[in-house]
């Protein structure tokens, strides 16, 4: 063999080596896609995921649509027969973004056929770490003021707008609301209460749809789909500023007053 077939014999091998290389590296390329596509496609179990993909703060308009909320409520939470069907079906809400960040999921406390139910507009820290609504500073002025109208809050069913905390207290946001509030009309058809009384602002606006004055609207006997219904100020509202307790203790004798008249119709 002289020099230049020895040489050309080299160039072909280097050529074949090459070749050979492309089409590994090309077989390796196409192995990794068909993994990660395969790792996306659902199954038959298997979630939505490209709904996994989605920022955090993006919100679903329905809570039982994004994909955390079929990881993590039943889906056929709206179907509970009682109380604690819903709560054990919710509980593991993660629907906004407050899921990830909360400590406790705060669904509410007391008698599941009460007839006074009472609506706040978010757990703060304590209701946070203990996982039951006003059992803060706010909910221990709440509790004395059910027991100075002769109510304990075991007879009441005391809720909130949102269930899990809004980070450093913050007024709840209105897709959060929007996402959260489905829960509490359950929690409402469920109890069947005779009356509501709403703490503040927040569950006014949010249960009567708009923007509200509550100078203007405390001391009204008003309707809340058949259920009759009243406001009053927040108990941290009352701890800013006591001088609205006299318009607040007005608010929960009335209560009391068509209270007692309801339980003497029906006897
Ligand atoms: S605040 Fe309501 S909607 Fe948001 S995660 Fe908690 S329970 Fe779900």
């Amino acid at each position: 063999m002289n020099n230049e077939n020895v040489i050309d014999k080299i160039q072909q091998y280097l050529i074949q080596l090459q070749k050979q290389e492309g089409d590994l590296i090309y077989l390796n390329e196409s192995l990794a896609q068909d993994e990660k596509q395969s790792a996306h496609s659902p199954g038959i179990d298997s979630p939505n995921l490209s709904e996994t993909a989605k920022p955090k703060g993006q919100l679903s308009n329905e809570p039982e649509q994004s994909l955390m909320t079929q990881n993590a409520v039943e889906a056929d939470w709206k179907d509970s027969q009682n109380i604690e069907e819903l709560h054990s079906k919710i509980h593991n809400c993660q629907s906004c973004p407050l899921g990830a960040s909360r400590t406790k999921f705060v669904f509410g406390t007391g008698n599941p056929n009460a007839d006074i139910l009472i609506i706040g507009e978010a757990p703060g820290k304590d209701e946070d770490l203990q996982g039951k609504p006003f059992v803060g500073r706010a909910g221990q002025l709440l509790t004395k003021i059910l027991e100075a109208i002769g109510l304990s809050r075991e007879e009441v069913f005391i809720a909130n707008i949102l269930k899990c905390r809004p980070p450093a207290n913050r007024k709840p946001e209105p897709a959060e609301v929007e996402l959260c509030e489905p829960y509490l009309m359950k929690q409402i058809e469920l109890i069947k209460p005779a009356f509501i009384l709403t703490l503040g602002l927040t569950a006014l606006d949010t249960l009567l749809k708009g923007k509200h004055k509550m100078g203007e609207m405390r001391g009204q006997v008003l309707d809340y789909c058949g259920t009759t219904m009243l406001v009053t100020y927040h108990p941290a509202a009352l701890l800013r500023n006591p001088n609205w307790k006299k318009a607040a203790w007005e608010d929960v004798q009335k209560l009391r007053r068509m209270y007692d008249e309801y339980l003497e119709e029906k006897g």
